[in-house]
């Protein structure tokens, strides 16, 4: 309401302007016309003329009105070249800002919001830059003023910034046109006042400050480089450091485009994944949902019985997993792909130079013109006193620890409600094991929407996981012969007492020990880098878990596309990492799949949108397997069928949630995906459902009355 009174006050304004004549005054022959009587005013009462010149000029373009150059040229003719010059720069910078925030009041968060996901670039490059382009679009008199004030005002460039950049940037101009009006009785044309030659001179010296950057940007990186002696040649294109996804796929695509490449490794090939992460993991949840499937074999017609199992022959299965699938990360593979492979510990000892302590004992030194840093991360164990005494187990660790025992822990306690924490919590408790989960926030999965939360805690809690939220670990104790957890529940202690304590509250990047101190590359909570993933020294780039801002293999992976391409190809072109869309899914029973943007995001960050979902209760291949747990849900662009994120909770939402993740990468709307043949009746025909359930309620309720008017006159 407020906006549209600020409207119509402006349009008032606009309109009485025009119906009062008063634009005709706002022309070269108007001025001229009126000079003597302005004159006559100026010499009568010159502060007051020189204050109401001023102030007329501040609305003029303050509400976007034409005229502003007669002005100008009024200001040099009535009062000379350095006052009109002082006066028209402050009552133009200060009616151009008036303006920008007249635009951004009215229009800019609906703009943003309507096309925010388009303008996402243009935006960063204005947070970066914006200043730079302001000033040259101020230099170059040829960019209608108005136009810059309205278009700035939509962006999110500071208002401060807009105002000084304004008032230096139009300076030039303003003295050329202040001049000119010094002159105003031989001017015969407002276009006579710019020749091209002052026109194409007021665009280089726009550019220079673009120009400066660059300069700027280029003698930074002289410095960051300048204490190194750069090799005369180097010895491999690429060094890749850490053999985890990031590592592995950036090798691979260095070797893939014939450069030399080294990559090397200090422990286990394949990193996290493979060997503590991922495949473990689901090899675990596999095993235990088959012993959870037993218990409840009735729901499928069958007896149901509890599952007799040595725990020992679970972890040996995991092991043989992990085996089975090695193969695709070995040495062998790699190197028969043509990369070569070490094996050792790298450190950074200068930004082209990597020391390899090689597991057979030899250190050797090889230069590079590019490094990728894939060094991972490990899990993050909070400084609990009485840790030392009692134990515990990561995700690095249990795989090992658990591996020799012939039942799971009678009593487990895991530390953390995230998706790791909740995956293990879930199969030890299927396994047999009596599971408490601690959570210091308020639920479990804090990232996903409260009602995927929800349930995903109650299923955990079906399978026995006792959970507790806002319970935040103090300290583990061991009395008599027993360990326990206290933790601060609204400030009562709260004792728990297990058998084993499995930390799982975050991972965090490996940040020490293989050279970045000694080369100065900057960290904060993960590796800094650009948006190309380049570090301080922008021939170190850095990907996957170390670098963020996600951690999963396939970003890792994804990263390493764009570093290696960059590493081997950047002075030829350079590309962003793009995180448009990125998926995830937590494996837990309902597993949990999203992709782009969740309800509460949307609600917090004030993105207009429109949510569909469909209960998988309803798909025939749920009900056929007894697992209607779950839903879709979908988050468009109001009254589009354009897909702004998906979540899917049940059975195989991993899998459905590639439909979702290719139509979001490539444009495709919930249309696309209605008009599509799915198979019946398989998982899949759920994402279909759920754009069916977006296009009855986007129904042409008036057009389907005059159908079934028709259809009954057809009928006669
Ligand atoms: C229990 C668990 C389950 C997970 N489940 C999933 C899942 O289902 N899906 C998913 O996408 N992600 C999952 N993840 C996350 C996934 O494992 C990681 O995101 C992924 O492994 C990151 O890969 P990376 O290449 O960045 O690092 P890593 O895989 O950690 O590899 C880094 C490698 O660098 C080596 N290294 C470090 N420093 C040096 C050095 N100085 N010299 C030589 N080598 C060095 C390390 O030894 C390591 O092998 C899971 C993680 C865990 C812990």
């Amino acid at each position: 309401m407020k906006k549209l009174l600020i409207l119509a006050a402006i349009a008032a304004v606009a309109v009485a302007f025009f119906m009062l004549d008063l634009h005709q005054w706002l022309t070269l022959e108007g001025l001229k016309s009126g000079l003597g009587r302005f004159e006559s005013w100026r010499s009568e009462a010159p502060l007051l003329t020189a204050g109401g010149f001023f102030l007329l000029y501040v609305i003029v373009t303050a509400l976007s009105l034409p005229g502003a150059t007669v002005m100008t040229l009024a200001g040099g003719a009535l009062f000379g070249l350095w006052q009109g010059l002082l006066l028209v720069s402050f009552a133009s910078t200060i009616g151009a800002t008036l303006a920008f925030l007249v635009s951004r009041y009215l229009l800019q968060s609906w703009v943003q919001s309507r096309f925010g996901n388009r303008l996402s670039a243009i935006n960063r490059g204005i947070v970066r830059d914006g200043a730079f382009y302001l000033f040259t679009l101020r230099l170059v008199p040829a960019f209608p003023f108005f136009l810059i004030n309205l278009l700035m005002g939509l962006t999110p460039i500071k208002a401060w910034t807009f105002y000084w950049v304004s008032q230096v940037g139009m300076l030039a101009g303003t003295l050329v046109y202040v001049n000119a009006g010094t002159q105003i009785a031989q001017l015969e044309s407002l276009s006579g006042i710019l020749s091209p030659d002052l026109l194409i001179s007021f665009a280089l010296l726009g550019l220079f400050p673009l120009l400066a950057k660059k300069l700027i940007g280029w003698i930074q990186r002289r410095r960051v480089y300048g204490r190194w002696q750069k090799p005369a040649r180097f010895d491999r294109n690429l060094i890749v450091i850490g053999a985890g996804a990031g590592g592995l796929v950036s090798a691979y695509i260095g070797a893939a485009v014939k450069a030399k490449v080294t990559l090397i490794e200090a422990h286990k090939m394949g990193g996290d994944c493979l060997n503590y992460g991922c495949v473990p993991s689901k090899a675990l949840i596999k095993s235990a949902r088959v012993a959870h499937q037993m218990r409840q074999a009735e729901r499928y017609g069958l007896e149901a019985s509890s599952p007799r199992f040595s725990f020992r022959a679970v972890m040996a299965r995991i092991h043989a997993v992990i085996r089975q699938v090695e193969p695709h990360d070995s040495v062998e593979r790699y190197t028969n792909l043509g990369v070569e492979v070490l094996q050792g510990h790298a450190q950074l000892v200068a930004p082209w130079t990597v020391e390899i302590r090689l597991h057979e004992g030899e250190t050797l030194r090889l230069t590079a013109r590019s490094i990728i840093l894939a060094t991972g991360a490990s899990p993050a164990v909070p400084p609990l006193p009485g840790l030392d005494d009692t134990g515990y187990v990561t995700s690095d660790t249990l795989w090992d620890r658990f591996a020799e025992r012939d039942t799971p822990p009678e009593r487990l306690v895991v530390l953390g409600g995230g998706p790791i924490g909740c995956e293990l919590s879930q199969s030890f408790a299927r396994l047999g094991s009596k599971v408490t989960q601690v959570e210091r926030g308020q639920r479990l999965m804090a990232r996903e929407d409260p009602e995927v939360a929800e349930l995903v805690q109650t299923s955990l809690q079906d399978d026995g996981v006792q959970i507790l939220t806002e319970h935040g670990a103090l300290r583990t104790e061991r009395r008599d012969g027993c360990n326990y957890l206290i933790c601060d529940h609204q400030g009562q202690e709260v004792v728990l007492p297990f058998d084993e304590l499995l930390i799982a509250v975050g991972r965090q990047p490996r940040l020490t020990g293989y050279g970045l101190e000694t080369l100065g590359i900057e960290t904060q909570r993960t590796l800094t880098t650009n948006a190309y993933l380049e570090t301080l020294y922008p021939n170190i780039y850095a990907v996957g878990d170390v670098a963020g801002p996600y951690q999963f293999t396939h970003t890792a992976a994804h990263q390493a596309w764009y570093a290696a391409v960059n590493a081997l190809f950047g002075q030829f072109k350079r590309f962003r990492a793009d995180y448009r869309v990125i998926p995830w899914t937590t494996f837990t029973d309902p597993e949990v799949a999203r992709v782009g943007l969740s309800e509460q995001e949307a609600i917090e960050r004030s993105i207009p949108h429109e949510v569909t979902r469909y209960g998988l209760d309803d798909l025939d291949r749920a009900i056929a397997e007894s697992e209607r747990k779950g839903f879709i849900k979908v988050l468009t662009e109001p009254g589009k069928d354009r897909i702004l994120g998906a979540c899917i909770v049940g059975e195989h939402a991993g899998e459905l949630l590639a439909e979702f993740v290719l139509a979001m990468k490539h444009g495709l709307g919930l249309n696309k995906i209605l008009g599509t043949i799915h198979t019946y009746p398989t998982w899949a025909e759920a994402n279909k459902y759920a754009a069916g359930e977006w296009k009855k309620a986007h129904a042409p309720d008036a057009a389907l009355k005059w159908l079934e008017r028709y259809h009954a006159w057809r009928r006669g």
